[in-house]
């Protein structure tokens, strides 16, 4: 794949994977978040339960024989219903309690800290049957107003609702108590330990996600470097840094494609093809290394030579290839002329040596008449076999007549 290419779609993964890797994170710490405070607020009802059941046989080891009482004579009335208000009232202040009620076995309220609603039948309430079977049921109740024992209204409060057995000492179920307890203090507490569970998950992922992501980052940048060397390798000559044989054919084939669309119109373009003169000489003379520091030097001084938009490849051994587009035949000339003189002057300064060179010039220009791009080619081709057959060191190209410089 194209470099230029391959760093824009690793790029475009690279966005993809930051995306999807933040919504992720996002969902995973929101879920797990959630999930933390289920299991905190869990623990809470709990620990409300276990305290609730504590304190029901508190309540009746205390104050069996007030219980008997109430449970026989239930419905109480004044003053027996006030003395036991006062008992229980007492027994719970320093428990944390902010409610509490009493249920006959069949479910009927018998004592509650609201005494309005003694004498009510609850037995539908199927937490209070779990109790009366002689489980313990419980639940939070998350509420924005909230009366306590002594009616005094507390806001935004959670209120662990329990349902546990009164038991006899023989373990029979004799009754059951409703107990509310404010744990509103616990909320605190969860929310920090919520706090610092996806503050410490955030910061996991963060890690994990900036790792991968540097990781990606660099294999991406290795990938798109090593492909520009395949790049380079599969398109430019080693010796001398130009286009290779293949790559400079593929820019040709595009240009005459190009040349071909345009219709009449078409902006036309020109080939040169350079063979350096006797350079076998060269490298007997001077040896293959310096016959190669030759090549590479010519190549440079056809790039200084050149505009940007032309394009230079290394056809052959010592030969040459130029497209210049848009470019009339005189121009052509020109530029072919120009090529030839800079190459022979001044001489190449080979360290030891200044080696003098020339070279040898075929041009043609894309023409309607050509079938296909060797023809255009083979034209150039000849113009050069033919200044090699005039004594080399020259320009031939297909025009009639070549201008006067
Ligand atoms: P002519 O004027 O007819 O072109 O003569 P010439 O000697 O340049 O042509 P010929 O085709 O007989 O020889 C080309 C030489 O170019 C032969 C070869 O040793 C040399 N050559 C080809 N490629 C390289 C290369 O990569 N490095 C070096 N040092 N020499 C090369
Ligand atoms: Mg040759
Ligand atoms: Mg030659």
């Amino acid at each position: 794949m194209n470099p230029r290419k391959l760093s824009s779609s690793l790029d475009f993964f690279l966005r993809r994977f930051c995306a999807i890797a933040i919504l992720s994170s996002v969902l995973v710490l929101v879920l797990s978040g959630y999930a933390a405070s289920l299991i905190y607020e869990r623990y809470v009802v709990r620990l409300a339960e276990s305290n609730a059941v504590n304190l029901a046989s508190s309540i009746i080891n205390a104050h069996r024989t007030e219980l008997d009482a109430a449970l026989i004579k239930a419905p109480l009335l004044p003053p027996d219903i006030m003395s036991l208000d006062r008992t229980l009232r007492a027994f719970i202040q320093p428990y944390g309690i902010v409610k509490i009620k009493m249920f006959s076995p069949k479910g009927i309220v018998i004592y509650s800290t609201d005494m309005r609603i003694i004498g009510t039948d609850a037995s539908q309430n199927a937490e209070l049957q779990v109790a009366l079977n002689g489980g313990a049921s419980s639940l939070i109740q998350h509420k924005d107003q909230f009366r306590d024992l002594t009616h005094e209204e507390r806001f935004d409060v959670d209120v662990v609702e329990s349902y546990v057995a009164m038991k006899n000492p023989e373990g029979k179920v004799i009754g059951a108590f409703e107990i509310y307890q404010d744990m509103s203090g616990f909320r605190g507490e969860v929310q920090q330990g919520v706090a610092l569970f996806v503050g410490g998950l955030a910061l996991i992922v963060l890690g994990i996600i900036t790792t991968a992501f540097a990781f990606m980052r660099k294999a991406a940048k290795r990938l798109i470097s090593q492909q520009y060397q395949l790049e380079t390798l599969a398109t430019v000559d080693s010796v001398t840094g130009l286009y290779n044989r293949a790559e400079i054919t593929r820019r040709m084939e595009a240009e005459w494609q190009r040349f071909k669309r345009g219709g009449p119109d078409a902006r036309k373009f020109a080939l040169l093809m350079l063979d350096l003169d006797h350079f076998k000489r060269i490298n007997d003379n001077y040896g293959h290394l310096a016959g190669d520091e030759l090549l590479r030097r010519v190549a440079g001084r056809l790039r200084e030579e050149l505009r940007s938009y032309s394009e230079i490849g290394r056809y052959g051994g010592e030969e040459f290839i130029v497209l210049i587009p848009e470019i009339t035949n005189c121009d052509a000339y020109s530029v072919a002329e120009r090529l030839r003189v800079r190459l022979v002057e001044p001489g190449f300064d080979l360290g030891d040596e200044t080696v003098s060179i020339t070279t040898s010039i075929g041009f043609a220009i894309a023409d309607d008449s050509d079938k296909d791009l060797d023809a255009l080619i083979k034209r150039a081709d000849d113009c050069l076999y033919e200044a090699k057959g005039a004594g080399r060191n020259r320009v031939v190209g297909a025009v009639e007549t070549a201008p006067e410089l």
